[in-house]
């Protein structure tokens, strides 16, 4: 298989514009759940920005379980994302929920995030593949490790190598938290691929003050970045409020990260 080790022995090392992700440093990457709004985007950039990201994430079409909840600002949101980036001189992530997308998306985004429900929307897969640009595969929250690669290997197959898994907690009996992260999955996939693997310890854990600790843990296990849900006035948030960190807090975590190894 295209991702596995036995085909390429070496770390892939996946560039998106100047950043490159599994390069043997951790790489920082944050950012509102949802884009809201110019201010709200600058604001919660420049915090990511000042804390050392290299990288800035914002929804714009956000996949949530109720059809009454902000679904995202879709094209508008993405444009200010992109904006946000070019101020900041970051590259940006969103994700995608349809291969209609695509090509729209192509002229805002440098990386595409496939989230955790479509990481089985094999249709999907094979469209963003075939874009040749930079994708974050979540892992499903109910998927098996070997479902995940596979999701990976459809991607590759139809035309990109430039793959970052994501680690962002699977469904257990637990409910204290929103979702438990499969830690052990970060040496498993480093052992199984050369693809280089991140933790969301935001989705992961769901509750703001239990992201830090789950950070250090997975960077403790060898994860090549995280991604992390910041928010300027987080109480306000149209989405994840509860898991985004105030932006002192990233800067608490961008300290103790770099203290326990170097970021990019
Ligand atoms: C997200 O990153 O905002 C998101 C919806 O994550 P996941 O797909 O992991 O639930
Ligand atoms: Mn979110």
């Amino acid at each position: 298989k295209l991702v596995s080790r036995e085909f390429k022995p070496e770390d892939t090392v996946v560039s998106v514009g100047p950043v490159r992700i599994g390069a043997g440093r951790v790489s920082l990457i944050a950012g509102p759940c949802a884009v809201e709004s110019e201010d709200q985007m600058m604001r919660a950039g420049e915090a990511a920005a000042d804390a050392g990201a290299v990288m800035l994430r914002g929804g714009a079409f956000k996949p949530r379980t109720s059809p009454y909840a902000f679904q995202g600002l879709g094209e508008r949101g993405l444009e200010i994302l992109k904006k946000a980036g070019e101020s900041l001189g970051l590259p940006v992530v969103s994700e995608v929920v349809s291969a209609e997308h695509l090509t729209m998306m192509r002229g805002y985004v440098d990386c595409f995030q496939i989230g955790a429900r479509n990481m089985q929307n094999f249709e999907l897969l094979k469209s963003v593949g075939g874009m040749g640009m930079p994708v974050i595969l979540k892992r499903g929250a109910a998927a098996r490790i070997e479902e995940w690669l596979m999701a990976a290997e459809y991607l590759m197959a139809h035309g990109t190598d430039q793959i970052i898994l994501c680690e962002r907690g699977i469904r257990t009996f637990e409910t204290y938290t929103r979702n438990s992260l499969d830690i052990s999955s970060i040496p498993v996939v480093k052992k199984l691929s050369h693809l280089p693997v991140i933790v969301d310890p935001s989705h992961a854990t769901g509750i703001r003050d239990k992201v830090l600790p789950v950070a250090l843990g997975a960077v403790a296990a060898g994860a090549d970045g995280l991604i992390v849900e910041i928010h300027p006035n987080p109480e306000e948030a149209l989405s994840d409020g509860a898991q985004s960190l105030y932006p002192e807090q990233f800067e608490k975590l961008s300290g103790d990260i770099q203290a326990l190894c170097p970021v990019l």
